[in-house]
């Protein structure tokens, strides 16, 4: 790794770890009285492949982490049958704060919370992101297209100041109990160490003329990175050492 992706990555992991610790304290909706936990999100501060759920449930809630309950275990699960850990990719909630009763988000909670989802989004500047049900994909498509109806479909999407590969997928607690729905979610699991590499050697897919900075392609700096990197410690350490 260079001294300047080595400068980057740390620069960037503190301004992650800082934004987090703002929200820790975040009051924006009324979901804050009954949380325990903000659960801002974990995994790799510089992944390319970042997912997107819906809301914390009650596990989460306990323990301020994401995908850690049942649909967590197959998240796992999906990520291992392509070669992955949570240490390689980042994953997000849309609201950052469990609804009661693991209740649908509100549409006045996601629009209170979808604040600290673009900022992470800014912060991570990933390629790929993969939203994870109706939620997660009806707000960062801005489309009103259910998931049965897009999944598995790759959208080219502005989030923020950046063009990004939307990806959206099944949520893994309704594939849970719904074989047919889990073998759909595996086969579109399946194709995304194909988008990943797409989006990330070819920087104008994911940052098409005039969108990638000048003299520099954000997309070539990381597959620069992550091919220095190789080893999941090293990865797993960085994980640890931000949430
Ligand atoms: N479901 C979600 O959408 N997010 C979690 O963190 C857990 C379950």
């Amino acid at each position: 790794m260079t001294d300047a992706v080595e400068r980057a990555r740390t620069v960037r992991a503190g301004a992650l770890r800082q934004y987090a610790e703002e929200t820790a304290s975040c009051t924006k909706c009324a979901l804050a009285k009954g949380r325990t936990h903000v659960v801002f999100g974990s995994g790799n501060p510089d992944a390319e492949l970042m997912f997107v759920g819906e809301a914390p449930g009650f596990h989460e809630d306990q323990q301020g982490l994401p995908f850690v309950g049942q649909a967590g275990k197959l998240l796992d699960r999906l990520l291992e049958g392509i070669g992955l850990t949570r240490g390689d990719v980042m994953v997000v909630n849309v609201l950052k704060c469990r609804p009661p009763g693991n209740r649908d988000p509100m549409p006045e909670e996601i629009a209170a919370c979808e604040p600290h989802l673009f900022r992470q989004i800014e912060l991570i500047e990933p390629t790929l992101v993969a939203t994870l049900g109706n939620f997660a994909t009806k707000l960062l498509s801005g489309r009103p297209a259910g998931i049965t109806r897009v999944h598995g479909q790759v959208q080219e999407v502005t989030l923020g100041a950046r063009r990004v590969l939307l990806y959206p997928l099944y949520h893994p607690a309704a594939a849970l109990y719904t074989p047919s729905m889990l073998e759909v979610l595996e086969s579109d699991f399946a194709r995304i160490p194909d988008l990943l590499s797409r989006a990330v050697e070819d920087p104008a897919g994911a940052f098409p003329a005039g969108a990638s900075p000048a003299g520099a392609s954000p997309a070539r700096a990381r597959a620069d990175d992550l091919a220095a990197l190789g080893a999941a410690e090293e990865i797993e350490a960085v994980q640890l050492g931000l949430f």
